[in-house]
């Protein structure tokens, strides 16, 4: 910081802290902002979140002898992330997961779509009407609204219904799917419009399960994400970062050619700010006005269960695709860390406007479901549950213009907001979240 925004600060203020930037949020977006800031020479940085722990969203819970996190957390060990904090790699453990749904026909089959027990086990009658359904859409469905026109156009209407994918967007957007923004269903539902194509279903026929991937699949270590995370906190804290966790922010002010960031137990100065929490209250903080409509985001429920019995499945991650269940994913944590108590473990995601946010009511639905679809033959039982708020972004009525237009009235400010909760931006994994990092604050790869 030059000493005029020092001198500056101090005239307002009295004497406060100061530093070269400060970064908002913890999670992957603020980690790699921190590394990226200090190879490009910011001395003094300040790395800030409200949460106890650093690395976001990435949450575990355990209990006695069960580890299971909130999500299906999956990493690879060619992630752009290990770029900036290598010591990670040797933390995580290495797994071999493998991926199947539950399709409205009761039988667990392959993720996303098996040309084979969706199609071609559905005899001919059906398949005469899965193809009118398509040639239907292709020529008369041309105009696209929304997440359901988008998949309607490419696999038709009456194979979207048949394999459960309709239900599943549901589950997945948390709202149904004619209510999607259609930028998002052109974003992030590629997938469909890559495998509909004749070629592409005449190649999963000849090899269904699809290549191996070439990277290793990694989970976090078993005793949880602080074991992980504590390695890229020694590496930022080495190089001066300084962190300020467990705290709450009350404001952002400019002042001369920076900033005035208040806390509840204090202020610190700033010539830069970099936001990865929620938009809105980013805006909020600097008293940026951002109308009537709440940019909505997903509450997730996740059940923690341990199992003694026969599964109906042997796969390590199972999609709800079929018509009824609130549940999502569930995820058998015990094929990664092995069981414990001689009992297996998993975690299922259920949004929670879907069973009107109680794990009570999620649990007791689950239980039906599975049971009437044989899943878990034995003794179930819940070990605990948790909710994560801001878990994913709902993409209707404009939000993503309306998320735009928030991001630029910040850089307006000068507060600079990127990340899955700083752009309200659906990134799906950590690489994705350090790429947007990179790129945001223009990082060249050459100088980590
Ligand atoms: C359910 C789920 C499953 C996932 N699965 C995978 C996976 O399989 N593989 C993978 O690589 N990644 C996965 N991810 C990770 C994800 O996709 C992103 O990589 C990552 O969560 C985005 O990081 P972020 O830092 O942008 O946001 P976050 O992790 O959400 O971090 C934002 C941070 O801001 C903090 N914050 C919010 N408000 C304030 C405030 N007012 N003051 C101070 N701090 C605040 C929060 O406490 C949080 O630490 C998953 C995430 C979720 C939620």
């Amino acid at each position: 910081m030059d000493d005029a925004v020092a001198r500056d600060m101090e005239d307002v203020e009295g004497l406060v802290e100061h530093y070269d930037a400060v970064v908002l949020g913890a999670g992957v977006s603020g980690l790699v902002s921190a590394s990226v800031l200090g190879a490009q020479g910011c001395g003094r940085l300040l790395l800030v979140d409200e949460y106890a722990h650093v690395g976001g969203n990435h949450i575990d819970w355990s209990s006695g002898g069960y580890t299971f996190d909130i999500g299906s957390l999956i990493f690879q060990d060619d992630s752009p992330l290990l770029a900036h904090f290598p010591e990670l790699l040797p933390r995580y453990v290495p797994i071999d997961p493998s991926w199947a749904r539950l399709n409205p026909q009761r039988k667990v089959t392959a993720y996303p779509i098996s040309p084979r027990d969706d199609v071609l086990a559905a005899g001919l009658w059906v398949l005469i009407c899965i193809a009118a359904s398509v040639i239907y859409a292709r020529l008369f469905q041309r105009q696209m609204r929304n997440a359901r026109d988008f998949a309607r156009y490419w696999i038709g209407g009456y194979l979207l219904h048949r394999t459960g994918l309709e239900s599943y967007m549901k589950r997945f957007y948390g709202v149904p799917a004619e209510q999607i923004d259609i930028e998002l269903a052109r974003k992030r539902m590629l997938w469909i419009s890559e495998n509909a194509s004749l070629r592409a279903f005449v190649a999963r026929l000849r090899k269904p399960k699809g290549g191996a991937p070439t990277n290793r699949q990694l989970a976090r270590p078993k005793e949880g994400f602080s074991t992980l995370y504590a390695a890229a906190v020694d590496r930022l804290s080495a190089s001066g970062v300084t962190f300020r966790l467990s705290t709450r922010l009350e404001g952002i002010e400019r002042s001369g050619q920076g900033f005035r960031v208040r806390f509840a137990d204090g202020t610190i100065s700033a010539r830069r700010v970099i936001s990865t929490i929620p938009l809105d209250r980013a805006a909020a903080l600097c008293g940026i006005n951002f109308g009537e409509a709440e940019l909505e985001t997903i509450t997730l429920v996740s059940l923690y269960f341990s199992f003694s019995g026969e599964r109906g499945f042997r796969e390590s991650i199972l999609y709800n695709f079929s018509h009824e269940g609130a549940w999502k994913r569930l995820t058998v944590y015990s094929d990664f860390y092995g069981p414990a108590d001689g009992r297996e473990y998993f975690a299922v995601e259920v949004i929670a406007d879907h069973i009107g946010h109680s794990a009570a009511q999620a649990e007791a639905d689950f239980r039906a479901h599975v049971r009437l679809n044989g899943l878990f033959d034995g003794d179930l039982k819940l070990e605990g549950s948790q909710m994560l708020a801001n878990a994913y972004p709902i993409y209707r009525n404009g939000a993503a213009a309306r998320a735009a237009a928030l991001v630029d009235s910040l850089r307006q400010f000068g507060v600079e907001s990127f990340g899955r909760q700083g752009a309200f931006n659906y990134q799906p994994t950590a690489r994705v979240s350090t790429h947007e990092a990179e790129a945001a604050l223009g990082a060249s790869r050459s100088a980590l």
